[in-house]
């Protein structure tokens, strides 16, 4: 299989970032606590989908739960970047939804265990088009998830206990950054279950990108 395409920017899709816990309120409704360092997870390819594709549900699973993010791509290679040069390795800006088996996700949390299973099922990442990026103020995006046209999250990036920048410098201290990684940069409060037939979207009106699913 060819890596699926970003599209707006056209470049393949290679590694898929996620940042865990990075607004306080959502943090506090995990019942987590805010973290020092940003908490880090990687989704696998497979999740990847886009505007007006399904989600199907396991059929074994219940409370699968909507994230909405917003979602950076990476555009050059780096590493060990510092927070004043993030913004020169960001190819483009959107959004996406990390959905997420909550039982199975706090089953693992409760056992030590990785999060990979609850956050990799087929079509678990759908991401809007791209904007390019050519220096929109990363602190003033607003991330906004409906279902069914019922608006349930509003997250503003001002708002993130780690900003875009600290994420890129952070990812890069650890991992080499290639273009086409995605860095889903968590979720505000909100949060909550889907059903068959949902339509879930995730917008970021000042980009005009949005990405809609619909619940299979
Ligand atoms: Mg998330």
């Amino acid at each position: 299989m060819e890596n699926p395409i970003i599209p707006g920017i056209n470049i393949p899709v290679r590694t898929i970032f996620c940042i865990g816990r990075n607004y306080a309120k959502h943090a506090a409704e995990m019942g987590a606590e805010v973290p020092k360092t940003p908490v880090v997870f990687l989704k696998p390819l497979s999740t990847i989908c886009f505007d007006k594709d399904k989600v199907e549900l396991p059929s074994n699973l219940s409370n699968v739960h909507f994230e909405g993010e917003i979602v950076i791509a990476i555009g050059k290679n780096g590493k060990n970047i510092s927070t004043e040069q993030a913004k020169d390795y960001i190819a483009g800006v959107g959004c996406g939804i990390d959905f997420t088996a909550r039982n199975l996700q706090k089953e693992a949390k409760l056992n030590g265990l990785p999060w990979s299973v609850s956050k990799g099922f087929d079509n678990f990442a759908p991401i809007s088009e791209l904007v390019s990026f050519n220096g929109q103020n990363l602190s003033d995006l607003e991330i906004r998830l409906s279902v069914n046209d019922h608006l349930k999250q509003i997250g503003k990036s001002v708002n993130m206990i780690f900003s875009i920048p600290t994420i890129i410098s952070y990812l890069s201290t650890i991992f080499t950054l290639y273009p086409g990684d995605l860095i889903f940069t968590g979720t505000p409060d909100g949060v909550g279950a889907v059903i068959r037939n949902d339509i879930v979207k995730a917008t970021i009106h000042s980009l005009n990108c949005s990405v809609s699913v619909q619940i299979a």
